[in-house]
């Protein structure tokens, strides 16, 4: 079992990393441009066109991945500090999510009471769906996603947790390097460096926990308002 703390660490100041995300967004986009002028200008034979249609898509959902792991940076930062239920913000979580973890077989097992913190909602939310998107997608074959709060002193507790493939300590180490994944054209890299990020923002810690074919637990403790 293997765990890693995220707290005062120092995050790595990524400063040229919005420049690094629009090439990511660029390339796809590229592509695609590419492919459309070939269909233009050429009579093109049948499965050709289904070939350059078909990985017109996948770039585009490239793209759009990585637009979406990325979003809550981008958007100007909200200076809106409110006061907000984060049972309510698992739940439109727990909404998003379902259709993948249908998809998957994973069934969802939640457990959640109110707890008042301080931040902003959309923040939260994509912090939510990073994590729980990597722990669906780590269950390939099924599995059940925990989702649990507790009340530690004053701060709330949200446990996510998966029983999919785990992690090594030296992947752990890898989580939040920008555009580090293990799931090749289909990943971003950029979803764990995104929660850090958040969660470093709204003065919360993350604990994750690993084992090997076992599974993965995030435990992220907020300050309760
Ligand atoms: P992406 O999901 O696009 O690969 P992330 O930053 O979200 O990028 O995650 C980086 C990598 O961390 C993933 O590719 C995966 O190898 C690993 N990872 C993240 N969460 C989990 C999890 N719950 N279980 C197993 N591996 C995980
Ligand atoms: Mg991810």
């Amino acid at each position: 079992i293997t765990n890693r703390l995220i707290e005062a660490e120092k995050l790595e100041l990524v400063s040229n990393l919005a420049s690094s995300v629009s090439h990511e967004v660029r390339n796809p986009l590229t592509v695609v441009k590419g492919f459309l002028q070939m269909m233009i200008h050429t009579d093109l034979p049948k499965e050709k066109r289904e070939k350059y249609l078909k990985l017109s898509i996948s770039e585009v959902n490239r793209a759009n991945a990585i637009i979406g792991d990325y979003l809550s940076f981008a958007k100007p930062h909200h200076k809106a500090i409110d006061k907000l239920d984060i049972k309510e913000v698992l739940m439109q979580t727990i909404q998003v999510i379902t259709p993948l973890a249908n998809m998957n077989s994973v069934i969802i097992e939640k457990k959640l009471d109110d707890y008042l913190v301080t931040g902003d909602q959309h923040l939260f939310h994509q912090c939510f769906i990073n994590i729980t998107k990597n722990c669906i997608e780590a269950m390939p074959h099924g599995g059940s996603l925990h989702m649990y709060t507790e009340r530690k002193n004053n701060f709330a507790v949200i446990t996510i947790a998966d029983t999919g493939t785990g992690m090594t300590k030296e992947q752990i180490a890898m989580l939040g390097k920008p555009f580090y994944t293990t799931k090749g054209n289909e990943g971003t890299g950029l979803g764990m460096l995104t929660v850090f990020q958040i969660l470093h923002q709204l003065h919360c810690s993350l604990e994750i926990t690993s084992e090997i074919n076992k599974g993965t637990c995030f435990a992220i403790k907020i300050p309760l308002a």
